[in-house]
């Protein structure tokens, strides 16, 4: 199985942390230049100047600068992204909506209140959706371990939160599990610091290959992972961690030029108690961890109430 592909939810999982950031400035940019245009139009509504030809030509949204971002290069790398889907068909439609309005001004016409207005809301929503590609790609760059490509610490309490407030209220249950690799001190000091690094990467992306689309995986810290397992009662969890934990330990990992490693995983696990705090839960499942690397390692372990 090849250890560089990798499934994820994440709309821009695909993208390097330096891709986002560019993409991410270029977005703002597009942002800036939209305003620019947003001026300029109502400006010449409301003085009554001559339009701008490119305004009046029916493939006005894609000479405007917003445009040219979205349709070239800019966009490119987030193009595939939900948002812009309807950004672009929304963009389409305010340029057709703002070349009538200009018409109309143009031939000195009033300006039909419902015009204006149909115009107004294909605007509002065309932002809408550009704020909210930004503020996931934002979310990307801010709250992903480069390391690994998993979430990071970042929003992981908020996230348990959260699924704790959905298991209050009894719309499902929701594991949690502690995942720590075995030994990993020893593959640092036998195959070097970067051998292990490249473990860790690899390791985080087999896991978010085995997990389900709506599972969340953080890196908790060094060579400790979270796993928040969503509508998934104890008996499912444990099987899934269980295959987890043999799909590690069957496979060992080539990095490099480095022999095949063979690293195994200790995983404690326990349910989201809706009624303490998320670290007490967390805690728990610390614990059993633990119980999981006294024991031997390389298994799985549900806490229970009488491990201290
Ligand atoms: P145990 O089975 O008890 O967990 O043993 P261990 O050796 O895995 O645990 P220990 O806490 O003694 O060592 C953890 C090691 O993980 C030491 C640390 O250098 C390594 N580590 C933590 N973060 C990283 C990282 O980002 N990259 C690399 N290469 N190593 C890391
Ligand atoms: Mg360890
Ligand atoms: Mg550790």
């Amino acid at each position: 199985m090849s250890e560089t592909h990798t499934m994820s939810t994440m709309p821009y999982s695909d993208l390097s942390r330096d891709e986002m950031c560019k993409a991410l400035s270029e977005l703002d940019q597009a942002l800036f230049h939209h305003e620019q245009w947003c001026e300029g139009l109502n400006q010449t509504l409301i003085c009554s100047l001559s339009p701008d030809q490119r305004d009046t030509d029916l493939d006005a949204h894609l000479k405007c600068r917003f445009g040219q971002w979205l349709y070239g290069a800019g966009a490119s790398q987030i193009a595939n992204h939900p948002s812009l889907a309807e950004v672009r068909s929304l963009h389409e439609h305010v340029h057709k909506f703002a070349r009538e309005l200009l018409l109309s001004s143009e031939k000195q016409s009033p300006i039909l209140l419902q015009d204006y207005e149909r115009f107004l809301a294909a605007l509002k929503q065309m932002k809408l959706e550009m704020l909210t590609a930004k503020h996931e790609l934002e979310d990307a760059i801010y709250n992903i371990d480069p390391l690994t490509g998993v979430s990071s610490r970042v929003g992981m309490l908020t996230k348990l939160r959260e699924q704790q407030a959905l298991v209050q209220r009894k719309v499902q249950s929701c594991c949690v599990a502690m995942l720590d690799i075995d030994h990993f001190k020893v593959v640092n000091d036998t195959y070097g610091h970067s051998v292990g690094d490249g473990v860790l990467s690899n390791l985080a992306r087999r896991m978010k290959r085995n997990m389900r689309p709506y599972d969340m995986l953080f890196r908790y810290g060094g060579e400790e992972f979270l796993i928040c397992m969503p509508t998934t009662g104890m008996e499912t969890c444990y099987e899934a961690l269980e295959r987890l934990r043999s799909c590690v330990a069957e496979e060992p990992f080539e990095i490099g030029g480095a022999p095949p490693i063979h690293v195994t995983i200790s995983i404690g696990v326990t349910m989201l108690d809706p009624d303490g705090s998320v670290e007490t839960t967390i805690e728990r499942a610390d614990k059993a961890l633990y119980a999981a690397k006294s024991s031997g390692r390389n298994r799985v372990i549900a806490w229970d109430a009488a491990m201290v």
